[in-house]
């Protein structure tokens, strides 16, 4: 705690030059490394402990407390500061992330999951990159703009969610809360961002701007059984066989929208391959049958134009010796933006071909539109880029995964994955073990940030 609290100090203390920009690398770190240290993992009951954490960070850089609500709901805690702007000339804005971390076993870590460790020019710990990176880079930016003098331009509502990793109770009670606010965008830390190459070499940077829904569906055929030595036909393990064969088999239809049209377009550019030439023609032509053959089979592209879904689990039977009486199959689908999850239900049970499926659905996420490409914040970001890598370009993403945002574009606010980490394939443990992010990361994220904002609410 004595570290902890010479960090937050150290922030509202330094002598600061009027424009100095952006926040102080030194500073950023040592709240970083301090957060890893309150293990915010659902059943610790440690995350408002890190909510309070921020918000003396911010108090002490000179943010009024009054401005900063904690709320303590469904076992975590949800974290709100707005920066108001003196006189609005435009509508509010958000900066988004959370505060939660996935479990760490020490056992399995080289290193204690819970306490920050830098060595070999990589910070080791859990939630160091997902997502308490961002968190302190957002939050010094913000300590750097306050002590520099500069004032927004708008309301900058900064939102962290207490179960973006598990149930989204909180979350969703989160965007809910600000979408009673007027918010016009929304910056999410927590997805997006940039990769670099084996040299250390930016080579692309995601803006995620449309992710894809997930629903868990439990089909059940129940049969009256009997005696193996009685086989009958309706054999319900044999039957399930086949409609799991069927929806594995199953060719979605093909979609695009305005971002996996501009992604597909930019990643095709980059590729001289079969693949390459396929992403390109699918991009000016989506009804091309043999680009959407070949993007279908790779596992890479099969995501990113259209549906999936998967037969995930299965289970059935009851002795070795007996006619199956009951076998569920678990089907995993992941579904593009707009699409309901009735309609995916629909073509399921048209595709599996047995009328005596039965059908549930266990998780379900908001269904999600893609967020139109506002220029404003395609600018920015692009700016906040090339500052870090001349020439390259911010490309359009979908990810097949989710975050808050689902929660935030279900509520119709346009949401956009703008992490200011760049790092490289090869290092990336989120959620894994050992998670770690470059040192030398910190630095640029701090001006990603600082120019972001300077350019959306300055
Ligand atoms: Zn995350």
């Amino acid at each position: 705690m004595i570290r902890t609290l010479a960090a937050i100090l150290a922030l509202s203390c330094t002598a600061l030059p009027a424009h100095a920009a952006p926040g102080d690398a030194a500073e950023a770190k040592r709240l970083l490394m301090d957060s890893v240290g309150i293990a915010s993992v659902k059943g610790r009951g440690q995350t408002p402990a890190l909510a309070r954490f921020y918000r003396a960070a911010l108090v002490q850089a000179g943010f009024n407390a009054a401005d900063i609500q904690i709320d303590e709901l469904a076992g975590t805690a949800n974290f709100h500061f707005v920066w108001r702007a003196a006189s609005a000339k435009a509508k509010p804005m958000a900066l988004t992330g959370h505060l939660d971390v996935v479990e760490a076993n020490p056992a399995d870590w080289e290193r204690p999951p819970f306490t920050a460790v830098a060595e070999n020019g990589f910070i080791f710990g859990r939630g160091v990159q997902d997502n308490k990176f961002d968190v302190a880079m957002m939050i010094a930016t913000l300590a750097q703009l306050k002590a520099s003098g500069w004032t927004p331009k708008r309301d900058i509502h900064f939102f962290l969610s207490g179960d973006e990793e598990t149930d989204g109770i909180a979350s969703a009670a989160q965007a809910k809360q600000a979408g009673a606010l007027g918010i016009e965008v929304m910056l999410n830390s927590d997805g997006g961002g940039g990769g670099l190459d084996a040299q250390g070499k930016p080579f692309f940077y995601k803006l995620q701007a449309a992710e894809k829904s997930y629903a868990d569906f439990q089909l059940t055929i129940t049969d009256p059984g009997g005696h193996s030595s009685t086989p009958t036909a309706s054999n319900a393990i044999a039957r399930m066989g086949l409609v799991a064969a069927r929806i594995a088999g199953h060719r979605w239809p093909a979609q695009v929208n305005d971002i996996t049209r501009a992604s597909l377009a930019e990643a095709g550019r980059a590729r001289s391959d079969a693949l390459g030439d396929a992403m390109r023609r699918f991009a000016a032509k989506p009804d091309d049958a043999g680009a959407i053959t070949a993007l279908r089979a790779n596992p890479g592209t099969i995501g990113q134009i259209g549906t999936t879904c998967v037969p995930s689990m299965i289970n059935g039977g009851h002795a070795p010796n007996a006619l199956p009486q009951r076998v569920t199959l678990t089907v995993n689908c992941r579904i593009f933006p707009g699409t309901s999850i009735a309609a995916v239900q629909a073509e399921l049970a048209r595709v599996a071909e047995d009328p005596g499926v039965s059908f549930a659905t266990g998780i379900d996420w908001p269904v999600t539109p893609a967020s139109p490409l506002r220029p404003d914040v395609t600018a920015a970001v692009q700016a906040a880029v090339s500052a870090r890598a001349p020439g390259l370009a911010a490309t359009p993403g979908m990810d097949a995964g989710a975050t808050d945002s689902v929660f935030w574009r279900a509520l119709g606010v346009p949401s956009y994955g703008v992490s200011g980490l760049f790092m490289r394939q090869e290092d990336s443990f989120a959620h894994g073990l050992n998670e770690r992010v470059p040192e030398a990361a910190i630095a640029p994220a701090l001006r990603h940030w600082d120019i972001i904002l300077r350019r959306l609410a300055g």
